[in-house]
């Protein structure tokens, strides 16, 4: 019996895997949702997210999932860059609304599961490898013990910085992969002294460093989450493992540290680092052979997380996705050629903006962190 052919293929189980399932099925479209199995940790970094989300996720029907009490609405931004006094930066009063600080763990959690819900088919498994045959993709995944053969007509690269889909076709050619800078994140989340009677101050913080930038939020839940932004040959040797040179970064800093301090968080443990390139293909979507892709969130474009745009843009991707879908299927690709087109020029956008932020910061520019961003 020939296999089913599903309208959609999306892998990738992060924000955009997740939101791109939702609206393909609140468009009607047969969806099977590749991704690996869900696994609940306490804490994900990346928490920002910007006011211009809130008229996305109302298109996308998901508004409702930003209203949980572990999320806060953030009004309060205070800098220090450029300059050393702080400087705040009030979004109360954007047009959007205010934007939120997330608590990524539960917004993907709740995500996951309406997607799992509404998804035709989820299998629980990595994409390992795809083919074309006659306009249709095979899709493989890796799970040896029960291995995953599925076909459809059209497939969405959700998979984040592994790009997996966007690799291979990066191989034959159909698209380019470029990479324009190295930044990575050492992060930690700071929980309060267990006596401690201060009421930390729910804000933002960003201030601007020698050999990079640094990053700390107030989550709902009380926790602090703490970023350092650096080159990965600027990033102390071994930071991962020594909470003593974790201390002492900290330290280096002027209003972080006093935060720290002031509200009693503890540092208890060294941070983990990752990736957070700036990172895009050309074109992010397009035919191979003769069947239709695109690549979205991460996997079409990843940012440099001083532009808070990243989950942003996952969530304006997915809500693309059925339009692109439907015009597809009509034997029409210019809805495909719109989308690249959007990407590209939102990626220029972002690395002019990205370029004027980093010039901005003078202090610091005879130092080599600084230099490779002028
Ligand atoms: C340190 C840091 C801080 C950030 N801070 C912010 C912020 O404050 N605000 C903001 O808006 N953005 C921020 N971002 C960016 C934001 O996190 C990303 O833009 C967002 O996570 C993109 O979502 P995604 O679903 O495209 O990718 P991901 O979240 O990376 O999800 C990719 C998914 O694909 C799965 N996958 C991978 N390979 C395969 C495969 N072979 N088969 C099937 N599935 C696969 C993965 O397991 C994962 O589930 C930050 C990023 C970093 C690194």
């Amino acid at each position: 019996m020939a296999p089913f052919v599903y309208d959609v293929a999306v892998v990738g189980g992060g924000l955009s895997g997740a939101a791109a399932t939702i609206a393909l099925k609140q468009a009607g479209y047969s969806v099977v949702w590749i991704r690996p199995k869900f696994e609940v940790t306490d804490y994900k970094v990346g928490e920002s997210l910007a006011p211009a989300a809130n008229p996305i996720l109302a298109e996308l029907n998901l508004s409702h999932l930003l209203q949980s009490h572990k999320h806060r609405q953030s009004n309060a931004t205070f800098t220090a860059w450029g300059q050393t006094e702080l400087v705040e930066r009030n979004s109360a009063i954007h047009l959007e609304g205010a934007g939120h600080i997330i608590n990524r763990v539960t917004l993907e959690t709740d995500l996951n599961m309406k997607a799992t819900n509404v998804a035709d088919r989820v299998v629980e498994a990595r994409l390992s490898d795809v083919s074309e045959r006659n306009g249709v993709w095979l899709l493989l995944t890796n799970n040896v013990d029960d291995p995953h053969r599925v076909s459809a007509r059209f497939i969405i690269d959700a998979t984040g910085r592994s790009q997996i889909l966007s690799k291979k076709l990066a191989h034959l050619n159909i698209t380019k992969t470029k990479t324009n800078d190295h930044l990575v994140a050492a992060y930690a989340f700071l929980k309060q002294r267990v006596d401690s009677n201060v009421i930390p101050t729910q804000a933002t913080l960003i201030e601007s460093v020698d050999s990079g930038w640094w990053y700390a939020s107030l989550l709902a839940n009380g926790a602090l989450s703490v970023n350092f932004y650096s080159d990965p040959d600027l990033m102390p040797k071994g930071l991962t493992d020594d909470i003593a040179t974790w201390r002492n970064l900290i330290n280096q800093t002027e209003h972080i540290s006093f935060w720290i301090k002031d509200a009693e968080f503890e540092i208890d443990s060294p941070p983990k680092i990752t990736s957070a390139a700036t990172r895009w293909l050309t074109p992010a979507a397009g035919t191979a052979y003769k069947a239709g892709w695109m690549a979205i969130g991460d996997a079409a474009a990843s940012f440099d997380p001083l532009s808070a745009h990243g989950m942003t843009t996952a969530f304006w991707a997915a809500a693309q996705c059925p339009k692109i879908v439907e015009s597809y299927l009509a034997n029409d690709y210019s809805a495909l050629q719109k989308y690249a087109d959007a990407v590209k020029k939102g990626r220029k956008n972002y690395l002019l903006q990205r370029n004027a932020m980093y010039s901005y910061e003078k202090r610091f520019r005879n130092n080599i962190f600084w230099k490779r961003r002028f």
